[in-house]
Order: structure tokens, then sequence, then C-alpha cells
């Protein structure tokens, strides 16, 4: 049985982390502040005796012994990065010195959560692992941008420096149940309007283009990556590469809600990127032949079914 840590273990993505992890039997350590994350999410792991719930922040130290570490802690919709951006940007690199010391100390493998955000707003199209990203330092969207991409500093030169078993996967737009009602990010935002019957807000002209991927595609890709040898560090894109702009997003949320609600424009956010799509050829090669098996409808069915579920409908 390994013992495997999990910061941000109680938000979107990591609540589902953990959950396939103590599927597979292990024994796990789940660690966040409650930011943008929410004990909802784990409530129902809560009587495995193998799961330990942990309050802590990871700008502090933290000291447990275990096997691996996946480093998630880091609120992702801009709504949330941007109420508190000194603490954002604390949370990537002083949440990554630290947990990079403390895999130095026990010798454990770790995994950062890094973003296709490093690539800012892209010039090359679709993304490869290869390109160094068009990201301003100094904009609205930089206290995350560049704390992601500190972060991959900080796990290349643990790596190099110390020798640190490090890996780095670079997370496209990833979307499904246990995303906060709140949260702000387009996929729930579009379906929490629709089920309400409340306008759908496009930001811009709707022709800004995102790729989505279900989370149960990112979690297999999250695993594969842990489980390749040493030599393996990425950086490393999991994506669905299928790319829909932002208005075919909010049409398809309306036909397969059946609401009455309307589309409303409103002013693109500032540095908001213009596309986004990964390149998955080198994942793809080294993971198995990982690729993303939910399409859009489907992986919006399940979403749209648990919205309901939560809002009572
Ligand atoms: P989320 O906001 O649901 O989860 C983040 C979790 O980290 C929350 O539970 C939050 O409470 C916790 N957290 C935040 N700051 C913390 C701190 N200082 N100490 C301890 N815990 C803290 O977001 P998510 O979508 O689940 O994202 C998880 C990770 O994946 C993040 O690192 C994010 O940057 C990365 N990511 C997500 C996406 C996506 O589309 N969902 C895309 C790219 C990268
Ligand atoms: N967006 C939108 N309406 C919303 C929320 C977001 O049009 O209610 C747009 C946003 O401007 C961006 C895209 O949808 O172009 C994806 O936004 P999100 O916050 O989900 O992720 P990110 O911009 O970080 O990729």
């Amino acid at each position: 049985m390994k013992k495997i840590l999990v910061t941000g273990g109680a938000g979107f993505i990591g609540s589902h982390l953990v959950e396939r992890l103590l599927n597979e039997s292990n024994d796990v350590v789940c660690l966040d502040n409650y930011f943008t994350g929410q004990k909802q999410n784990i409530i129902h792991l809560l009587s495995n005796p193998h799961l330990e719930v942990v309050r802590h922040d990871v700008t502090m130290p933290y000291h447990a012994e275990v096997d691996e570490i996946y480093n998630l802690a880091c609120p992702a919709s801009p709504i949330h990065y941007q109420y508190n951006p000194i603490k954002t940007i604390k949370t990537s690199v002083m949440g990554a010195i630290n947990m990079l010391g403390l895999a130095k100390r026990i010798n454990a493998k770790i995994l950062q959560a890094s973003t296709s955000e490093v690539y800012g707003d892209p010039h090359e199209h679709p993304q490869k692992e290869t390109y160094w990203g068009n990201v301003n330092p100094v904009g609205v969207r930089s206290c995350y941008d560049e704390g992601k991409r500190c972060a991959e500093t900080l796990f290349m030169d643990y790596h190099r420096q110390n020798k640190v078993r490090t890996k780095i996967i670079r997370i496209f737009n990833t979307y499904g149940p246990r995303m906060f009602m709140n949260d702000g990010r387009v996929v729930s935002n579009f379906i929490v309007q629709a089920l309400k019957g409340e306008d759908i807000t496009i930001y811009g002209n709707g022709l800004q283009t995102r790729s989505f991927q279900y989370v149960d595609d990112l979690v297999e890709g999250i695993i594969r990556v842990m489980a390749t040898g040493d030599e393996f560090i990425g950086p490393v894109n999991l994506g669905n590469p299928n790319e829909f702009t932002i208005k075919e997003l909010a049409e398809k949320v309306i036909a397969m809600t059946g609401t009455k609600s309307q589309i409303v424009y409103k002013p693109l956010p500032q540095d908001d990127p213009i596309q986004r799509k990964p390149d998955i050829a080198f994942a793809n090669n080294a993971l198995d032949g990982w690729k993303p098996v939910v399409q859009l409808e489907e992986g919006l069915t399940e979403t749209i079914d648990y919205f309901r579920g939560i809002m009572g409908l």
C-alpha cells in the first residue's frame, strides 16, 4: 500500500484524484485550506480508514512520511485567483518550495499540477510542450500564470540540483462534477445560468476558443504520469484536443438543458487568451497511448446532471 499526499485534495480535480487513489487501495492524506475546495467534495470518502484529512496551507511547511506527492493546491478559476493575487502567487511558489523540500527530505516522487496558462495568449497553435509561451508578466492573470511558471522552474531545479524525482503536467481546461457552483469558470457558469433560467454571459464576442477535458480523462492521465519511471519529468500536456468557441459551448449548453435563457455579451477580461488547444502527441506516446475518451456532450451530460442534483432540480 502506497502512502500518498494530495494537496488541494478537497478541490474539484483533487477530490476525483483522492477518490481514484483510495479505490486503488492507497493510503491517502488529503491536505487543503478550503479556499476554493469544500468538505462536501470528499464527504462520501470520510468513512474510509485509509483517508486522512488535514486542514493546512501549503505556504507553510508540512511534514508527513509519504511515497508520492501530488501538488494541486492553488485556486484555478480567474475570479478566485484574482481575489487575492499575492496569496495566489505565494501558494504556487512557496507551496512548491515547501512540497519540494518535503519530497527531497523523504525521497518521495512529486508531481506538479501546472497549467496551459504557462503558454499565455499563445502564438503557436496547437500548443506543444516545447513552446515557451506568450505571458504578460504584469497583467491581472500573471499572479497565476507566472506563479505556475516559477513553480515549473523550481521543479526543474530541485530535480537538476537535488535529484528530486519530479514530474510536471500542464492541464488544459477541465470540467466535470464537483466544480463549485460559484466557481466562475465557463462550463459551470453556463450550466448554472441555464438551469436557473438566467442570462448566459459570454465575455467578448464568444469566438475565443478552449478545448474542454472531462475530469475522468485527466485523472487517468495524472495517474499514468506518476507511474512513469524516474527519467520522465515532463512537462507534458494533458487536455482534450477538441476545440470549441465559447459561443458554441453556450449553444450546446442551451440545447442540452432546454433552457429559455438568452445569451448576453459582456466585456472580455484583460489578457483573456484568444485560442487554446493542446498538442497531445507527447502524452500519447509517453503514457501508453493515453488520450481523452469522453467527448464534450457526454461530459456535459454528467456535469448538468450533477448541478441539477445539487440544485434540487
Ligand atoms: P479548485 O480551486 O477546485 O482546487 C484547488 C484546491 O486547492 C482547493 O481545494 C483549494 O481550497 C486548495 N488550495 C488553494 N490554495 C491553497 C493553499 N494555499 N493551501 C492549501 N490548499 C489550497 O481547482 P481545480 O480545478 O481542482 O484545480 C486543481 C489544480 O489543477 C490547481 O493547481 C490548478 O491550477 C490546476 N489546473 C486546473 C485546471 C482546470 O481546468 N480545472 C487547468 C489547469 C490547471
Ligand atoms: N467566459 C465566458 N463567460 C463566463 C465565464 C468565462 O465567456 O461566464 C470565457 C472567458 O472569458 C474565457 C473562456 O470563457 O474566454 C474560458 O474561461 P475560464 O474562466 O473557464 O478559463 P480560462 O480563461 O482560464 O481558460
